[in-house]
């Protein structure tokens, strides 16, 4: 028998937030499923496969519903990025067809990804926007658990314009689904305009 001692944590579902409580000491066998620092749980490489991995860092987003862990594989090098989040009712995305379906970031992540194919973007760079992209999503949500495609877009497209202006303009052509080419000539002239 051991002794593993947990953090109690009490979820508000109302507001998102979680406070830390008090603690509970439990005594039971050993499980493989359980582990007493969290820094030693391994997450398998997407690459190699390998279970040896380290956290390089730990980083909570700004509306405090998710810590996100940079790992580093320790066979191979490939950098990754793993999440926790409180589990609760699921974000649901409205599509313009008026279908629904579970939020996805790594979704909008091949949409930037395919848009900033060529370019000289790291892919730090594309991590963070992806991290910025998800948190305003997240406090621009706040009690709602449902959020139109349409919103997602222009919150990336807004933040993909502060990146690169090619890639912004690609993912507005594909993500904004401009009607009509005026519509997509004017939104040039107008990115035109802001450069000048
Ligand atoms: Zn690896």
């Amino acid at each position: 028998m051991e002794h593993y001692v947990y953090p109690l944590v009490f979820v508000s579902r109302n507001s998102g937030r979680y406070l830390l409580g008090t603690t509970l000491s439990i005594a039971f066998s050993p499980s493989p499923l359980y582990h007493k620092d969290e820094k030693e749980e391994k997450m398998r490489c997407p690459r190699c496969s390998s279970l040896e991995d380290k956290v390089l860092e730990s980083r909570q987003n700004a509306s405090g519903t998710a810590i996100r862990r940079r790992r580093e594989c320790l066979a191979c090098g490939y950098r990754s990025t793993s999440y926790e989040r409180i589990e609760d009712k699921p974000v649901m995305v409205i599509k313009r067809d008026g279908r629904r379906e579970m939020f996805d970031i790594s979704k909008v992540g091949r949409g930037i990804r395919s848009c900033t194919e060529k370019l000289s973007i790291s892919e730090h760079r594309i991590e963070t926007l992806l991290q910025n992209i998800e948190d305003a999503i997240m406090l621009k949500l706040g009690n709602r658990r449902e959020i139109s495609s349409t919103e997602i877009g222009e919150e990336a497209l807004r933040q993909l314009k502060t990146v690169d202006l090619v890639a912004y303009v690609r993912f507005a052509a594909v993500y904004k689904a401009f009607n009509d080419i005026e519509q997509f000539i004017g939104e040039i002239k107008q990115l035109d305009k802001e450069l000048n």
